[in-house]
């Protein structure tokens, strides 16, 4: 679908933005809401072939750029072509303002024109758009849910094909799994995810990564319980039929598991010797 925008509903149009970024090659969705003076919806990838894609997309509605630019957060796969658009068009960022503590924002949080804030809702060009604060993958990330059309533009909350990364630093998975159970009693009928397919089963997505996370954290469990009570034993166990090149993404994603047993009282951690080793209490 590169090249030219899906029509997704009236006034909402997604277009595909190829680019590898934070492990997910399949690029980036973006959107952009309004015919006459539309708001886009995170920015994928910067360089040449995502401002061709973008600009393809303004040109379907007749604008050389758009005014304003929300972000799901800044990522430089959401955000990366922001200064571009800032310094071509004028387009202003709003993001919401807990990405300032985002490890790996591309962006500085204090370049935004304006802050998002939970509940808020915003008239993009007769598209209304309901924020919706979902920290996890990181900080201040939010998705955007469009009463009219019962659609949720989630971000890296939720995405079409795989599963979002949490981690630290900047991310939590005690948030993001928080941030998951608040998403499933939306009145959504269909997911626009920032990666892949649109979901067409918003409930079953959130209960497939519920489960999913259940199932890692059973591993770390069983992983302390056999003795492979550091973090580098767990993913040697646990990404063993994975590519080496995704241990160190992997050993973030075990830590976030260990932060939330932690936080919970059910494994402890003792950071004495060389290596931090876990166990599990009671
Ligand atoms: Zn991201």
């Amino acid at each position: 679908m590169s090249g030219a925008s899906i029509l997704v509903a009236p006034g909402v149009r997604m277009a595909h933005v190829p680019g590898f970024a934070f492990g997910f090659p399949q690029g980036n969705n973006v959107y952009l809401l309004g015919d006459r003076d539309p708001v886009l919806v995170d920015t994928g990838m910067p360089g040449e072939v995502g401002e061709k894609v973008l600009s393809d997309l303004f040109a379907e509605v007749g604008i050389a750029g758009p005014r304003r630019l929300l972000a799901t957060h800044l990522h430089r796969d959401h955000v990366g072509a922001w200064p571009w658009l800032h310094e071509r068009f004028g387009t202003e960022l709003w993001v919401h303002p807990l990405e300032s503590e985002n490890a790996f924002a591309s962006v500085d949080a204090s370049e935004a024109d304006a802050a998002l804030a939970d509940g808020q809702v915003i008239d993009c060009d007769g598209v209304e758009v309901r924020v919706v604060f979902t920290p996890g993958h990181s900080p201040g990330h939010v998705v955007l849910e469009l009463p009219s059309s019962r659609l949720l533009l989630t971000g890296d909350l939720i995405v079409g094909s795989g599963t979002s990364w949490v981690g630290p630093p900047g991310g939590s998975l005690v948030d993001y799994l928080a941030s998951l159970r608040r998403v499933r009693t939306l009145d959504v009928a269909r997911i626009l995810p920032a990666h892949g397919p649109i979901v067409d089963d918003p409930v079953a997505k959130v209960d497939e990564y519920l489960e999913h996370r259940a199932l890692r954290e059973e591993q770390v469990l069983g992983c302390i319980h056999d003795g492979q009570d550091t973090v580098p034993a767990m993913v040697a166990v646990i990404y063993a039929a994975y590519p080496d090149g995704v241990h160190g993404i992997a050993a973030l994603t075990m830590q976030g598991h260990l932060d939330k047993l932690i936080a919970e009282g059910r494994v402890a951690v003792d950071a004495s010797g060389d290596e931090n080793r876990y166990r599990v209490i009671g």
